[in-house]
């Protein structure tokens, strides 16, 4: 009976597909790497993060060709690695890549992308507004496409889903929760927030079951629909 357990339990590992979800990344893949290796994954499974993953970011494009090689080749195994954008982005060098194709397992999410993870229907939306844009160089370390469109809200079907993937979460969620979500270093500052009031739009478009988020820097499930996450992952079920 118990090697009949064992041998099931092989199967199962063999055919095992899991979808892991965390938050910002900032070009430091550290994370990515040791929870691929810890968790075992292999092509079968996905990773998604949720903006800033700060990939594209140098000009010369030397940091991403250095994780592309990591990822690719010197990982024994490796899950597809799918990100949204955020507001930590080269989009001059995001833009380049036909498709949002980086390699063949690192996947760029564009707005208003609808796919199926887990067979669940998610819809992606990334962009949100940088707090600290005031102290950064357009085209350098600033790119006014983090903002959220209208355009990009009227790429999103308004249908049922199960799931929606934002950076930045709508307005009327982070003004309930400002305490949480906003920054202790820039409390009181008025920001621009054109991109969460774009995400109150597509949240009254849309009918959904769970919206996870990043870009707050905090790790928490606001309330049963609600979930920003940073450096915790979470499994898709
Ligand atoms: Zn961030």
């Amino acid at each position: 009976m118990q090697t009949l357990y064992t041998y099931v339990d092989f199967l199962k590992g063999l055919v095992y597909m899991g979808t892991y979800i965390t938050g910002d990344c900032h070009g430091i893949f550290e994370k990515l790497i040791l929870f691929t290796i810890r968790m075992d994954l292999k092509e079968t499974d996905n990773i998604i993060v949720l903006g800033d993953m700060g990939l594209c970011w140098r000009k010369n494009g030397e940091d991403l060709k250095k994780f592309v090689y990591r990822w690719e080749e010197k990982l024994e195994k490796r899950p597809y690695l799918y990100f949204i954008d955020g507001n930590h982005e080269n989009f001059d060098l995001l833009k380049t890549f036909k498709d949002g194709i980086i390699s063949s397992h690192i996947h760029w999410l564009r707005r208003g992308t609808v796919s199926y993870f887990e067979g669940k229907k998610c819809l992606f939306i990334g962009g949100a507004d940088s707090i600290d844009k005031f102290r950064r160089i357009k085209h350098l370390s600033w790119w006014e496409d983090e903002q959220i469109t209208q355009e990009d809200i009227d790429k999103c079907p308004a249908e049922d889903f199960d799931y929606v993937f934002s950076h930045a979460c709508p307005y009327s969620v982070f003004a309930d929760n400002t305490a949480i979500l906003g920054d202790p270093h820039f409390a009181g500052e008025e920001f621009d927030r054109t991109s969460e009031e774009m995400l109150d739009k597509l949240k009254n478009k849309i009918q959904f079951k769970h919206w996870w988020f990043g870009h707050y820097h905090k790790d928490i499930d606001l309330d049963d629909k609600f979930c920003c996450l940073y450096n915790n992952w979470k499994e898709l079920l």
